[in-house]
């Protein structure tokens, strides 16, 4: 049988067919259209938008790939107010967003109670907007708390699910042990959860790229974040070519078919590799958009990689933009939480 119809089909391949799916240009059109197919059964044509608040660049940790890695002497560091993140809600909730999501590095003078208050008067304010905190391992005991302030769901990339990769990724101190239990803690504690990882990110082989497949079919997460790896120019990947297009694209259709229901984003990296990137991220069957309601005068330091998109445009304009994007692919935003559907 045709690998594309089989994968449809059973959600699922031998590791040997994955390979060969990853391997070659021949099923991409295949693959596109029946990613394509399966997206518009489950979620016919509606985009859902999430309205990304990057509050920190401060971090205490020092990922290899990341440029605003805690050893990044060249940043210049800010943080936001809780003052500062509502400020920024009440424009997104105004355009539309019901959805915000907490970004940033691992700050750690934000208390857990602090990070509470901050959830909790989003919601006191925003009822029936969903909030999403993305702000790195923590402890389970820290992730109770955000859970019952309210908070709705967490994204935790598991950035690679092979050790020696993680390891060429990482410092010692970070392990990957420790990242996939704060995954299965928070999937415990009732969050909606997003892993994911980059594409193309420095030693990666396809045989990773097919542990990660199945590590997201043990954790089984309402959304995975995939987005090419592109170099930063002060870390020592500087010299790394950047994930590309085609390979972004083939595994967001292979993800589509593996997960009929998942919250799959067409990532600012893919939009920033190529010009249409995003559009192609949603006619691979991508279904989500996460557009930068940072204040603008921040935007350039919360640079986790070269070249970054949308860094100097007010929210209303990114809004707009993505508008006529979405809808020349084909799609339609809707102005909703947009729950995954199961
Ligand atoms: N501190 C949080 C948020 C990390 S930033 C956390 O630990 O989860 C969000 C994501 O950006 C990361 O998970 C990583 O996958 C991605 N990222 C970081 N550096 C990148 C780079 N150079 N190219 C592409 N994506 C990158």
């Amino acid at each position: 049988m045709d690998l594309v119809l089989k994968l449809k089909q059973n959600k699922d391949l031998s590791d040997e067919e994955f390979l060969h799916l990853l391997n070659t240009e021949q099923y991409d059109d295949a693959l596109r259209i029946a990613a394509d197919e399966v997206r518009r059964s489950v979620y016919k044509d509606e985009v859902f938008l999430r309205g990304l608040i990057e509050f920190t660049n401060y971090c205490r940790n020092n990922c290899y790939y990341c440029g605003i890695r805690g050893g990044n002497a060249n940043v210049e560091r800010y943080r936001l107010s809780k003052e500062e993140i509502l400020e920024c809600c009440k424009e997104g909730y105004s355009l539309g967003f019901r959805t915000f999501v907490l970004q940033g590095g691992e700050d750690m003078t934000y208390s857990d109670e602090e990070i509470c208050e901050i959830v909790r008067s989003i919601k006191k304010l925003y009822p029936d907007a969903a909030v999403t905190l993305s702000i790195g391992e923590r402890e389970y005991e820290s992730y109770r708390k955000y859970k019952e302030a309210g908070a709705d769901r967490y994204l935790l990339r598991h950035e690679t699910a092979t050790d020696s990769h993680y390891r060429k990724l990482h410092p010692s101190e970070l392990s990957l042990e420790h990242r996939k239990n704060c995954l299965y803690n928070l999937k415990e504690l009732g969050f909606q959860v997003g892993a994911g990882f980059m594409v193309g990110s420095p030693g990666q082989t396809m045989e990773n790229i097919v542990a990660d497949f199945r590590f997201l079919q043990e954790l089984k997460p309402d959304m995975i974040g995939i987005g090419p790896f592109i170099p930063h120019k002060d870390t020592i990947f500087k010299e790394e070519p950047a994930g590309s297009l085609e390979l972004t694209l083939r595994i967001l259709s292979i993800l589509r078919l593996m997960f009929p229901y998942v919250l799959l984003p067409a990532t600012t990296a893919l939009g920033t590799i190529a010009p249409n990137g995003r559009e192609l991220g949603l006619k691979s069957g991508a279904n989500v958009v996460m557009p930068n309601l940072s204040p603008k005068r921040f935007r350039e330091q919360y640079a986790l990689y070269d070249h970054k998109i949308c860094t100097g445009e007010e929210a209303a304009e990114c809004r707009k933009c993505l508008e006529v994007r979405v809808q020349a692919a084909g799609y339609r935003i809707v102005n909703d939480r947009g729950d995954v559907k199961r």
